[in-house]
């Protein structure tokens, strides 16, 4: 007899951000679940903050499929269609940095999908079922800017086509997600200035007509350009996931005006709400700011990973960065420091040292200390509270201290019990949280090497003042021939492990 689900068992409910409320979630079709995440614009190295969006949506992703959910994820490429600073007017992102650098738009798109992908892999983030992008769309999109226009949502101004805001909320409710108010939103807006195709500033783009230097650019019924960025999420959400999907999700910032738009596309297309859950993920912030490409407030990964940053006291495992990450919960805020960094580090080595001891312990009659059916149920409770991932690490280090205390011999388990534990622990600490056991031994190596280094650059320091500069090119050339750099800057020699 085939056994059920565990999703028959565990009731998930999930934080609605439409509603506000969490809600006991139900699929459209039983054990199926279709999600969509705003994947990235592949215009620049990937920051930590954007690391955290994606990790959080991997720990969804883990639990509903650990729960037997055939789960479809469908993350976009943006690689077309996004102008600078989020706007209506200005260059597309990926052509202007094509243009900085003499590259090919391709080449960049190509660049930073490669980057983003090796950096998720370090993270352990298991891939999407479906990457579909934005320019591998076009015709998509020309086809749905059509019924929305048939349907009398938006209207064609000097080759571009805008969506009609003021239209839409006569019959429907454009701010719902957000939470705001068309009249005030027209209330608090500048006119618009004389050379603006729109009717009015809270329209925005379907389709753009493209400039003369504008390099991305597609055929259309309404003139040469491309498609605007919001479109390409509705576009690719319906085209693999249905006119009415599961969940949605993508950061907080995304909110407005991004996912607020998809909303209004989706229903002027299709008559239907595309969304049934939405999911947003709160931000990562350093020296209490949101960080953000543009403003340089940022993190990359790979300093986490080599340590090469002034912030950082040393070199950090990724799977402790992603552990630092989940010890949040996906909607609150989290600020990175050091500090906090090397405290994780300290608890994932207590939780991976704890398990593998577990090979360790012998079994006995009773089972004393805790009670691990109910440890059990209250791990797949703090899940089932909306993916509360820091409560569930706090059950997992009740675990902990319960195995050190099997060690000792101050408390015995039966072999029921053991197993129920073992099983369980490996399952949301794999599984369920994506952790990897690196080892404490290979981290205390890193330090050790660290010290060698540093030793060698300081050998080095006292060879150039003593002239002999053929010992300090030797020391420079053959840690080099090792795949260890050394950069001479002005606050001393650094180093970066390759
Ligand atoms: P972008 O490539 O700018 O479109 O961003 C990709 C994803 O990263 C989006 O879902 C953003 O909401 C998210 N994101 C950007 N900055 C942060 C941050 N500081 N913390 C968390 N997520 C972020
Ligand atoms: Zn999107």
């Amino acid at each position: 007899m085939a056994t059920d689900p565990l999703y028959t068992s565990q009731h998930l409910k999930i934080y609605n951000s439409l509603t506000g409320e969490k809600e006991a979630f139900k699929p459209i079709t039983e054990g199926n679940i279709g999600m969509y995440v705003c994947g990235p614009t592949v215009y620049s190295n990937v920051h930590l903050g954007n690391c955290r969006t994606f990790i959080s949506f991997d720990l969804v992703f883990r639990y509903l499929k650990h729960l037997g959910y055939k789960v479809r994820y469908v993350r976009n490429i943006t690689d077309a269609g996004h102008l600078e600073n989020d706007e209506e007017v200005g260059e597309d992102k990926i052509s202007k940095k094509a243009r900085l650098e003499q590259l090919e738009p391709m080449e960049v798109v190509q660049r930073y999908t490669v980057d983003f992908h090796n950096i998720l892999n370090k993270f352990n983030n298991i891939p999407p079922s479906i990457e579909p992008t934005a320019t591998g769309h076009i015709v998509e999109q020309i086809e749905i800017i059509k019924t929305i226009i048939d349907n009398g949502f938006a209207y064609i101004s000097n080759g571009s086509v805008y969506f009609d805001v003021k239209k839409f909320n006569e019959t429907n409710d454009y701010g719902k997600l957000s939470g705001r108010n068309l009249e005030d939103m027209i209330a608090n807006t500048r006119e618009l200035t004389a050379q603006s195709d729109k009717k009015n500033p809270q329209d925005f783009a379907l389709w753009k007509k493209a400039e003369p230097q504008h390099i991305m650019r597609w055929p259309s019924p309404w003139s040469d350009g491309f498609p605007g960025w919001h479109l390409e999420c509705t576009v690719m959400s319906t085209k693999y996931l249905g006119e009415t999907f599961d969940i949605h999700g993508g950061g907080m910032d995304l909110k407005f005006p991004h996912h607020e738009c998809e909303i209004a596309q989706g229903e002027a297309a299709c008559g239907k709400t595309p969304v049934n859950y939405w999911m947003h993920a709160n931000m990562l912030t350093l020296n209490g700011k949101k960080m953000s490409k543009s403003t340089g407030n940022i993190i990359s990964p790979a300093e986490i990973f080599n340590g090469d940053n002034p912030i950082l006291n040393k070199a950090y495992a990724p799977t402790v960065a992603r552990f630092f990450m989940l010890q949040a919960n996906y909607r609150s805020i989290l600020d990175f420091s050091n500090d906090a960094l090397e405290a994780s580090e300290k608890g994932f080595y207590k939780l991976m040292e704890a398990i593998n001891t577990l090979s360790q312990i012998n079994t006995g009659k009773t089972t004393n200390g805790l009670d691990v059916s109910i440890w059990r149920q209250e791990c797949y409770d703090a899940m089932n509270d909306d993916f509360n991932s820091p409560i569930l690490i706090a059950k997992l280090f009740e675990a902990v201290k319960f195995i050190n205390n099997l060690k000792d011999n101050k408390a015995t388990i039966t072999t029921t019990d053991f197993e129920i534990l073992k099983n369980t622990l490996h399952a949301f600490v794999f599984d369920v949280l994506g952790l990897q056991d690196v080892n404490a031994t290979s981290a205390d190596n890193t330090d050790k090497l660290s010290g060698a280094v540093e030793l060698l650059i300081k050998l080095r320091a006292e060879a150039r003042v003593n002239k002999d500069f053929a010992l300090s090119d030797q020391i420079r050339d053959e840690l080099a021939a090792i795949g260890i750099q050394l950069k001479d800057g002005r606050e001393g020699t650094s180093f970066t492990l390759n």
